[in-house]
């Protein structure tokens, strides 16, 4: 099976009129010719099935004007068999064994966590509980890495991969988001907190989602160049981001263009095969 295995949906009371939105969202809701809720799903859904994917899953944000919440994911995975849900959750939620559990039952494929976004500093010793119980129910944690440019931010050092050594040390499987990277030069780049993360940890992954600008070649190169980092990535797109990258041919279908860019320069299918071991699909 092929999965996408990170891509967003907008919340279904988004209004673009009201929320405040920076030039990145702006440019990616363009390209979706966004003008719904309704129109922003059957858009991805047949994005899904013109690419030669499966499935996406589709990652929730709780308390974002933007994206979709865990309960609309929920319901949009439930009526569409090309989605599987993405829970977005904190270890420090009130409940959180009973949050867990209810995750599981009702099919999430993973646990998404925005450090920078949540406020959540993973090293932090009270989020060892959180770890055992997804350990227990055998739930990959889906973890932003690297500066985060589209929801408000705490500190962007949160999104640190060093942070996840705990995790990394419990058994969890873990996915870095955009294996750390930034995306322009003077920013602060985190590819090789990830790199040393994923060669000492057998459950360290990293996703390749969003790696798309000519800063991110550098590191994608060094992927390449190693055999064990690139025995270790997932693909994924982050849709709705899209590939920079002009000597990619456009196909109007950012998916199609994303897998297309990261075979071109060198990626395989393990990128693929990845998702459905680290999922347990
Ligand atoms: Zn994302």
């Amino acid at each position: 099976m092929l999965i996408d295995i990170h891509t967003h949906v907008v919340n279904s009371n988004f209004n673009p009129k009201e929320c405040k939105t920076n030039f990145v969202i702006n440019l990616f809701l363009k390209k979706t010719n966004y003008t719904n809720y309704e129109n922003y799903i059957t858009n991805l859904i047949s994005l899904i099935n013109n690419s030669k994917l499966d499935k996406a899953v589709l990652v929730a944000i709780e308390n974002s004007e933007l994206c979709a919440n865990n309960e609309q994911v929920f319901e949009i995975c439930k009526k569409y068999s090309e989605f599987l849900y993405g829970v977005n959750l904190s270890p420090f939620d009130k409940d959180i064994d009973l949050k867990v559990q209810n995750a599981y039952k009702n099919g999430a494929v993973l646990v998404k966590i925005l450090p920078s976004f949540q406020n959540v500093n993973l090293s932090d010793k009270q989020c060892i509980p959180f770890f055992e119980l997804l350990k227990e129910y055998n739930l990959p944690l889906l973890v932003h890495t690297g500066k985060e440019y589209t929801l408000k931010t705490n500190s962007q050092n949160l999104n640190n991969p060093d942070l996840l050594e705990n995790a990394a040390k419990i058994g969890v499987k873990i996915i870095c988001a955009h294996c750390g990277t930034r995306i322009f030069l003077h920013e602060k780049n985190y590819f090789k907190n990830w790199a040393k993360l994923a060669i000492k940890y057998e459950n360290v992954y990293g996703d390749l989602s969003a790696m798309i600008t000519p800063v991110q070649i550098f590191d994608l190169k060094k992927i390449l160049k190693s055999h064990e980092l690139k025995s270790k990535v997932i693909f994924g797109s982050d849709y709705p981001s899209f590939p920079f990258d002009l000597s990619v041919k456009t196909t109007n279908n950012p998916i199609i263009d994303s897998y297309n860019f990261y075979e071109k320069i060198g990626f395989d299918d393990t990128m693929f095969k990845n998702a459905e071991k680290v999922l347990n699909l």
